[in-house]
């Protein structure tokens, strides 16, 4: 992301009127509210790198320094005063923000709850020598206490110490030291995500916690804040769109081998601005949600560019809700790029310990291989290009070589890498989508679209619960269009007397497939027709040759999610060139 620094003005005191406008609360909840205010100043002063110190959670002690464009001294008391600013001016600003604060609220809201000191030099003063050396501000509980002169470089530390020593109410509410820290370090984590171009370090009593290198790519950030192994982790993914609402979208999902049991590690951005809209959090998942497994979670980070006139981020006291003004265009393109991420996302060999080791920095261990997966050396030597999805041309191409177990199909690409992939599960993505394309939403006034059906020789009798005979019954004429003809044979029995496909191996799950059939949930259909597929996909346990390994793999190949089955478990597991470069120390 390209960073506009405007040039800085003067701090003001906002009218009441413009006050009166803007979303208000309360600011300092807990340590972590003071770290991201803290932060998020330093980023608007333009600096390039933030270090957070903390101490007892945050309690006793935090501490920011950057390198940005500093306070001029006689500015220092103003901007601990309420609703000072440097950032807007009017109504009208906020229509236009480029910077993260503009509320003048935080250093007011911390200095009245804590000791604040704030040292500060200007960047032009340092042209000016050492007479002109940083000025110091002590305020505790909102009164000054002491006035200094000090030696730095340009840029500003803020310390804040004994955080809530009046306010023992709060206090009470705090948890344990770890927990406080915790939400600090994820914070910290999201802007160094947010960021990649400011070098960020974290450290809770004197040990660091994390540390980035501010090398402005993404994809370099994540490796070191997660210490992922292999470029194959991470899966970029871009789209942009002209015209009148213009906006743009980038970022990465993390190889499904990341996914978690929680969102904790999705991530999203708008103008630079970490925001929770629940529209695009909902877009987001409906990209990924039948691409993994139930419950799971990618690593993923968005970023959303727009006109700054296009959001309103002036409807939350935090600032971490936004409007869009023309969301459902953007939630739309977002669920499309993360799906077509994913679609084509293979899984890798790799056992990973997610998130990687949070405190131990591997460059400077002793003993770490020079080309080991440690990523402090990968992230140095990442290529973005390496690690895109399997387009749907590598897997045409791919040459069977053998089967392993009568289960796994092993094959090779053109540039020498190995996939293994699961016959059934590839099977039963080929069945999934053809059922899908055929028969989902058939109607059954259509004849032509009914399902290619099997009479059974002997009909199935299924026997339902009360509740589902009645849904079932309706469901009749639809089921039918499915390949399912059954017909009611008295009370909660019916007998079913085709099947889609003529598989004869459905047989013994049609009582299974009944129930399914009788669900009274919003995608019974489509739940149906992955079971469908399931239970008719060809079994592990099946001797494939080499024309029929060949067929499977072209007709996979052209399906729209090669990479994950239905239900969301993988069908491919990529061993790459580098990967067997470095395991096998070519
Ligand atoms: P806001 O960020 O909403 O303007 P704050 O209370 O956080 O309000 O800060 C008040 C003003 O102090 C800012 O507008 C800015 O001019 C100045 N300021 C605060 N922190 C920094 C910093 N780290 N570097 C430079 N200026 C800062
Ligand atoms: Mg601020």
């Amino acid at each position: 992301m390209t960073i506009i620094h405007y040039p800085r003005t003067p701090i003001v005191t906002l009218s009441p009127d413009v006050a009166e406008r803007i979303a208000a609360g309360e600011v300092i909840e807990r340590p972590v509210s003071v770290v991201k205010e803290l932060v998020e100043n330093a980023l608007d002063a333009g600096a390039r790198e933030i270090r957070v110190e903390i101490r007892g959670g945050g309690l006793r002690l935090i501490r920011v320094i950057d390198d940005g464009y500093g306070i001029p001294e006689d500015e220092l008391e103003h901007a601990c005063a309420r609703h000072t600013t440097s950032k807007i001016r009017s109504v009208e600003d906020l229509s236009h923000l480029h910077t993260l604060g503009f509320r003048g609220e935080a250093l007011a809201s911390v200095a009245a709850v804590a000791e604040l000191t704030i040292v500060s030099r200007v960047i032009e003063s340092e042209d000016m020598g050492e007479e002109h050396p940083a000025a110091s501000l002590t305020l505790r509980g909102g009164e000054v206490t002491q006035r200094e002169r000090k030696a730095r470089l340009h840029g500003t530390t803020v310390t804040v110490r004994d955080l809530f020593y009046n306010v023992p109410a709060r206090l009470k509410f705090m948890r344990a030291t770890r927990t406080e820290a915790g939400h600090i370090r994820q914070v910290v984590r999201r802007y160094a995500v947010g960021y990649p171009g400011v070098r960020f370090q974290l450290t809770h009593e004197e040990q660091s916690v994390l540390q980035t290198g501010g090398s402005g790519n993404l994809a370099t950030t994540l490796a070191e804040l997660y210490h992922l192994p292999l470029a194959e982790m991470l899966h970029p993914f871009s789209h942009e769109e002209g015209g009148e609402h213009a906006f743009r979208l980038h970022g990465y999902v993390g190889n499904r081998a990341l996914a978690q049991p929680n969102r904790q590690h999705v991530t999203l951005f708008i103008n630079g601005r970490w925001v929770q809209s629940r529209s695009l959090y909902e877009a987001l998942e409906a990209g990924y949600r039948a691409l993994l497994p139930k419950g799971k979670h990618p690593l993923l980070v968005l970023h959303v560019e727009l006109a700054p006139e296009d959001l309103d981020a002036n409807v939350h006291p935090a600032k971490t809700e936004v409007k869009l003004l023309h969301e459902a265009e953007i939630a739309n393109a977002v669920t499309k790029a993360v799906r077509g991420v994913l679609e084509r996302s293979p899984a890798l060999p790799e056992i990973l310990d997610f998130p990687g080791p949070e405190l131990v920095y591997q460059r400077h261990l002793p003993g770490v291989r020079r080309r080991g997966l440690h990523v402090a050396e990968t992230a140095e030597g990442y290529q973005a290009s390496q690690a895109s999805p399997v387009s749907a041309e590598v897997l045409a191409t791919l040459r069977p070589l053998a089967q392993l177990q009568e289960a796994v199909m092993l094959a090779e690409a053109p540039d020498g890498s190995l996939y293994l992939i699961d016959q059934h599960r590839a099977h039963e993505r080929v069945i999934y989508e053809h059922l899908r394309r055929t028969y989902a939403g058939a109607q059954p006034e259509h004849e032509e679209e009914w399902a290619e059906s099997h009479l059974l020789l002997e009909p199935v009798m299924v026997e339902l619960k009360r509740h589902e005979a009645e849904l079932f019954e309706q469901r009749l004429p639809m089921l039918r269009g499915m390949g399912l003809e059954c017909e009611r044979f008295g009370g909660r029995s019916f007998l079913i007397r085709s099947v889609p496909g003529g598989e004869e191996q459905l047989v013994e799950h049609l009582p299974e497939l009944a129930h399914l059939a009788a669900e009274d949930s919003n995608d019974w259909q489509d739940r149906l027709l992955i079971a469908l597929a399931c239970r008719s996909a060809m079994r592990r346990g099946r001797v494939l040759g080499m024309d029929e390994q060949r067929s499977l793999i072209s007709t996979l190949a052209a399906t729209s999610a090669p990479a994950v089955c239905p239900h969301g478990s993988p069908i491919l597991l990529h061993y790459s060139r580098a990967f067997l470069i470095d395991k096998f120390d070519w």
